[in-house]
Formats: C-alpha cells, structure tokens, sequence
C-alpha cells in the first residue's frame, strides 16, 4: 500500500512538473497579459515614490477638518505624513497654533 501510494504521490508530480514545463516552453518564464507591467518594474516604480503615511486632501482641510486630523494622526510625524502636514498648515494659517520656530 505505501509504495502503490509512493507511485501515485511521484506520477503526479511528473505530470505537473511535465505541465509547469510545457507552460514555460510555451508563454516563457514570466508571462505577462497584454500590457502588463513586470513586477520587478513595478517594483521599481514604487519604491522611488516618497513615502507617505496618509495623503493629503485633494482640496484644503477646513480647520475643523485639520483639528479632527491632528487628533487621528496624533502618532504620525508632520515630517512623514502629507495629511499631517496639510492640517497643520491649515491650522497655522487659522492661528490655532503656532509652529515652535515661528515667534509673531
Ligand atoms: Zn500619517
């Protein structure tokens, strides 16, 4: 009984091994649907975009917006996150708060 299960176990890994092969001789290693993008060139893309934790708003934040946003983003840095930085900005110019090197 093992060994007829041994044989069945090793038949169908010949047959998908044969068709694995048979695919690449076939569409070659890595095919890609018409117009796809390899993934080493998305890759690639991606990692040379700036990093952002959160994006900022297509159109400014009103400042109650910016006063809800500072409060959810409390752990990002202002410096890493676009959202951030565009509540604050909104909040500066509102003079709700004032940035620690701005002395008016
Ligand atoms: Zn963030």
């Amino acid at each position: 009984m093992p060994a007829t299960l041994f044989v069945v176990i090793i038949a169908t890994c010949s047959v998908v091994a044969l068709s694995i092969h048979a695919a690449r001789q076939r569409y070659g290693p890595n095919p890609l649907p018409e117009g796809g993008i390899p993934a080493a060139e998305i890759i690639y893309r991606v990692e040379r975009e700036p990093w952002t934790c959160h994006h900022a708003p297509a159109r400014p934040y009103t400042v109650e917006q910016a006063s809800r946003v500072m409060q959810e983003r409390i752990n990002c840095s202002a410096d890493d996150c676009d959202a951030k930085a565009a509540a604050f900005r909104v909040l500066v110019d509102a003079r709700r708060i004032k940035p620690a090197t701005w002395s008016r």
